[in-house]
This record gives C-alpha cells, structure tokens and sequence, in this order.
C-alpha cells in the first residue's frame, strides 16, 4: 500500500513537471521590432480603447521613416505599401499599409501603417527573427507615426483570432504594457 501511494505522488508530481515545462516551451517570445539598443514607448497596449478594442495589439511609437524589424522568423504572406494618407478615427476609410508574416506554426502577424513604398520585403520570401523589413509611418487609421503589431490565427470559422505574446527586453521576457518604455537588448537571440 505504502509503495502504491509512494508511487502515486511521484506520478502525479511528474505530471505537474511535464506540464509547466509544456508551458514554458510554448510560450512565444518575440523580439522589439526596433532597432537593437534603443528604447522606445507603447503607446496602446491589448484591448486599447483608443483602436484596439478586443485585439491583442501594441502601438510603438517609432518616426516616420524609422526602421522596423521582424519579431519573428517566418515567411512574407500579403503586404500594402501604397497608401499615402492617414485620417482620424471615423472619418475617412484609407486602408493602412501592411506586412504579414505567416509562422511555421500557422499564425500570422502583422506589421502596420508603414509609409508609402515603406515595405523593404516581397510576399514569398523568407524573413529571420530581427530583420530589417519595413520603415514606419502613419497610413490609415492614425494620427502620428507609430508601428501597429498583432499576431493572430484564422479559426476554423474563417475568424481572426488575436493572442497575446511575451517579448525579450533589457529587464527581460515579459508582455508589454501602454505608456511603458522597453529596451531592446543589443543582440536579439535568434532561437
Ligand atoms: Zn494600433
């Protein structure tokens, strides 16, 4: 009897073991989108009122201009890079300029409100964690330049599901938060 329940509780806390380290492996953790070193602000984080509602999507406030990286590894799937204007919430409809990105595991993310010809990439090809891919701006829905980044999946219903995601910064792996500044490490971890 004695050996049975002995037995039991090492089981069970072999268990519990699996699933935190099922946990921790799938946690997804991206890199800045920005330059390697320098800091920059959130400036609407998940579920944001100002344009966010129900969207796991975070606003970097980056220059017009300024260079975009990839969070994440993964391949070129749709982009826009015409547009040239931008407008204030409701009042006209100008479509932002965009970079997605599909992900080995069947998700997508997609980058934001780049200025016109701002999208340094094609659809097909292939993009490594932290590489350069866009230059920033503020078309669309927007009133001053910033990068617009949310990661989804497409259910079996065709609906875009957002997620949140951790990210690595100077003070290290954490899930970012409105009107927090973050650093970027000087050297993203290509994992
Ligand atoms: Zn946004």
């Amino acid at each position: 009897m004695r050996t049975i329940l002995t037995s039991l509780i090492f089981f069970s806390a072999w268990c519990s073991f699996g699933q935190s380290n099922a946990q921790e492996s799938s946690k997804l953790i991206l890199a800045l989108p920005f330059k390697e070193g320098k800091t920059r602000i959130v400036t609407q984080g998940y579920f944001g009122k100002y344009s966010h509602q129900g969207e796991h999507a975070l606003d970097f406030r980056l220059r017009k201009g300024e260079a975009v990286f990839a969070a994440r590894e993964g391949i070129v799937y749709d982009l826009k890079e015409d547009e040239d204007r931008n407008f204030w919430k409701g009042i006209k409809s100008y479509r932002a300029n965009f970079v997605i990105l599909k992900h080995d595991d069947g998700t997508f993310s997609k980058y934001m409100h780049m200025q016109k010809e701002g999208v340094l990439v094609n659809v097909g090809d292939t993009i490594a964690k932290g590489e350069l891919i866009a230059e920033a701006g503020s078309t669309g829905n927007s009133t001053m330049s910033h990068l617009h980044l949310v990661c989804y999946k497409i259910n079996d219903k065709g609906e875009k599901i957002t997620f949140p995601t951790f990210f690595e910064t100077k003070k290290g792996v954490i899930e970012l938060k409105a009107w927090h500044i973050y650093r970027k490490p000087k050297e993203v971890k290509k994992n």
